[in-house]
């Protein structure tokens, strides 16, 4: 069986005091031993967050850089990331997409203009391997690190609209299968409709369930039954205490990334949904 896996992505918020009541709420719970828990922190707290958290909650960074040190001005590393103690990274979220423009040909323009010959920032960049594939290098240097991933992906509400959300998210995991390589079980993949982050409108149960089932379809065929079988596939999106009851009850729904509602006591009630 999957574990259910349930993320907090703070974002850009909190400040100690907000994230001693997160963290205190969080300990009082209570949590669902049966669920694993991450939250996402901006990277200034980490190490504050990893130093009052109890040991059973993950702690995630939610983006990093792609080597370990150098000369990259105000950019932090997977090494860093797990040298304050915490064991995942968030990677490709759509607001490092659409905000700071993560996309591939400023990637490829990076990877050029840095000499990195195989390492791009994150896995909607690239680099072309010498049998002309597109590798994503941000997520295989995290995992090279001993960080856990958690890779976002997911379509714009005009390419649903234009019925391509499928194509959109193969595509996007097809970019990430030659970087995760063997290591799918430090992978949970995040499947947050963009249209539905930070929007009020969670995808239906339906919706969700339906791209999540031709998701797990198209690893099976495209890297293998057990894969397929095994990756803990989240639904992220205006996920709240209300909605995600009806979301976890869906098959191909392994857990959820949340954005608003993680810094609230409903929160509780997201991990416990199983419940
Ligand atoms: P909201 O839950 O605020 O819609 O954000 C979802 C998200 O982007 C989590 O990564």
């Amino acid at each position: 069986g999957r574990k259910f896996v349930v993320g907090g992505n703070w974002k850009m918020n909190g400040d100690k005091n907000q994230i001693n009541e997160i963290v205190n709420n969080l300990k009082k719970g209570p949590l669902d031993p049966n669920v694993e828990v991450v939250i996402g922190v901006p990277a200034i707290y980490l190490a504050y967050v990893k130093s009052i958290v109890p040991d059973t909650i993950g702690v995630a960074a939610q983006n990093c850089w792609k080597v370990p040190k150098g000369a990259f001005t105000g950019e932090i590393s997977p090494a860093m990331i797990k040298d304050v103690g915490a064991d995942w990274v968030i990677l490709g979220h759509s607001e490092r997409r659409t905000i700071f423009g993560e996309k591939d040909d400023l990637v490829a323009e990076k990877v050029i203009n840095i000499g990195l010959s195989q390492r791009s920032d994150c896995f909607q960049c690239f680099f072309m391997n010498s049998n002309n594939e597109k590798l994503p290098f941000q997520v295989a240097h995290a995992l090279e690190s001993g960080l856990k991933v958690i890779a976002c992906i997911g379509e714009t509400l005009e390419e649903r609209e234009a019925g391509k959300t499928e194509e959109v998210v193969f595509r996007q995991t097809k970019a990430l299968v030659p970087a995760i390589g063997s290591n799918w079980d430090k992978v949970v993949l995040a499947y947050e409709p963009v249209w539905a982050i930070g929007t009020g409108k969670t995808a239906t149960p339906q919706q969700a369930q339906d791209v999540h089932a031709s998701l797990r379809n198209w690893l099976s065929t495209n890297v293998s039954p057990e894969v397929a079988a095994n990756v803990r596939i989240q639904y992220g999106g205006s996920v709240t205490g209300a909605t995600a009851k009806e979301l976890a009850a869906r098959p191909d729904i392994d857990g959820f990334l949340v954005g608003g509602a993680s810094l609230k006591p409903e929160f509780v009630d997201i991990v416990n949904a199983t419940q």
